[in-house]
């Protein structure tokens, strides 16, 4: 049979695979974001990664870059884990989805997922990402309680669905979209008084937190918060969702966070590290009682599904997520992360005592997080005359220069943290070793001993954003 005529060129993927820098920059310019790859590419930030393993990234040069951003804590395990390529292989030949049958990995994944997760959390549903693990946790929490309200906090980022959007803590990302979900209410993080007074005022569904802020800037709350926030919660009869999709599988130095504090949450969110980053993949765990009520008849069974994900999952996603779990048991990642967390935290500390520019140090395990001091602010702005500021927003903050010069000059790759841009997360995969981490310590003190650095970074980029507007 005579296919389709096309009579436009398309790429194809041999050329998409052997594609140079211009012509990258040239598609996302034109069919992605324009400002997005514009300050990719002023910052300097944009390298054609083509390989990885561990915690390395090498560019189609063959530079090799360590990399202490692992996809915002989705490369827990390390890049192309060996066992996670073997697993990809080993189901080559089954098919890849199938919703209209039971299957064995995603119910060998549910069972594993009930057997590590704290508390009595049984019941599992599968998805794609952070943001609808967090929109399936705030609809079985309704559909649970029958009550309509939701309260969050300050600062927090549960992702940017309109659900997710709701209970996430920056106006910035809000108010464009507005009106949210209504009934939703926020508290300053680690505040147990205003927590306590919204439960009272508000008979909430659910009260959705994060055990550390990630993209809030990595706060960790005050020592017992998070317990006895879930005490409130029980006494007023909210549901408490524990948002794990950053802290989770290991990162804060036990699988989960809220664990450290013996924590049992009745809905527990995963993703980004749920499948070692392989795969997209989410999910929340539910208290049997929770599901039941919500979702346990023949009625209400499919009240919420999806494609990919539901009660049947993927095959591609559930055995990433299968052999994640196995790799960060039997490594001891968990472990890993919690002692070399301790002696990467207690070294940035030392750098703080030394260096003014360094303002604060903050984090668990692994989940770290440096914020830069106000010193340097503006610096990019006054060098461009404003247009720098204008152009990059966010970007434009000191935060920035830091991560440039990582990049540039050490290739460390490194980035800000979306809720609070002055905040430099270092988030390097768990089985990172000494040396890496030593090498990310003297890179950053050699930058935070060297102000010249900053502004040749700076010079550098405000020199990009003149020469791409010239172009423009
Ligand atoms: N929840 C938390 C705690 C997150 O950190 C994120 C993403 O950073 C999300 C939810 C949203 O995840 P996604 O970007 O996969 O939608």
């Amino acid at each position: 049979m005579k296919g389709v005529e096309y009579t436009v060129a398309l790429i194809t993927l041999e050329q998409a695979l052997g594609m140079r820098t211009p012509q990258v920059r040239e598609n996302s310019t034109t069919y992605l974001s324009t400002p997005h790859a514009a300050i990719q590419i002023m910052l300097n930030f944009d390298r054609q990664y083509v390989r990885a393993a561990g915690t390395r990234l090498w560019d189609l040069d063959g530079n090799e870059y360590l990399d202490f951003v692992s996809g915002y804590g989705s490369v827990n395990i390390g890049h192309n884990h060996p066992r996670i390529l073997e697993t990809l292989r080993r189901v080559e030949e089954m098919p890849k989805i199938v919703q209209t049958s039971l299957q064995q990995l995603p119910t060998a994944l549910a069972h594993n997922l009930a057997q590590v997760a704290p508390g009595r959390l049984t019941r599992c549903f599968f998805c794609n990402s952070g943001a609808e693990a967090v929109e399936g946790a705030l609809k079985i929490t309704r559909a649970a309680t029958g009550r309509p309200g939701f309260i969050s906090c300050k600062g927090g980022f549960h992702g940017k669905t309109f659900g997710a959007l709701s209970v996430s803590g920056r106006p910035k990302y809000q108010t464009p979209f507005e009106p949210l979900l209504p009934g939703c209410v926020q508290v300053p993080y680690g505040d147990l008084e205003a927590l306590e007074n919204a439960l009272r005022k508000n008979k909430a569904a659910a009260f959705i937190v994060e055990p550390i802020q990630g993209e809030g800037g990595v706060i960790t709350p005050p020592a017992g918060y998070l317990r006895a926030a879930r005490d409130l919660c029980k006494r007023y009869d909210t549901l408490f969702i524990a948002d794990e999709v950053q802290t989770g599988m290991g990162r804060t130095g036990a699988l989960f966070a809220c664990e450290t504090e013996g924590v049992e949450p009745d809905v527990l969110c995963l993703s980004k590290s749920l499948s070692g980053g392989a795969v997209p993949v989410g999910a929340y765990l539910a208290t049997e009682e929770i599901w039941k009520s919500a979702y346990g008849t023949y009625d209400t069974a499919l009240l919420h599904s999806s494609t990919f994900g539901g009660y049947w999952g993927n095959t591609l996603a559930c055995v990433a997520a299968l052999t994640a779990l196995e790799v960060t048991l039997e490594e001891d990642l968990p472990a890993r992360a919690r002692e070399n967390g301790a002696y990467f935290l207690n070294e940035l500390n030392r750098l703080k005592g030394v260096y003014p520019l360094l303002k604060d140090v903050r984090g668990q395990g692994l989940m770290v997080g440096i914020e830069l001091a106000d010193q340097g602010k503006g610096l990019l702005s006054k060098l461009s005359t404003g247009i720098s500021e204008k152009m990059m927003g966010d970007f434009g903050q000191v935060s920035n220069l830091v991560t440039v010069e990582l990049l540039n000059s050490n290739r460390v790759l490194t980035v800000y943290t979306l809720n609070n841009p002055s905040v430099v997360r270092l988030y390097p995969p768990l089985n990172v070793d000494r040396k890496d981490l030593d090498y990310v310590l003297e890179s950053l003190e050699k930058l935070l001993s060297k102000r010249k650095s900053f502004l040749g970074a700076a010079t550098a980029g405000v020199g990009n954003v003149l020469r791409s507007r010239k172009r423009s």
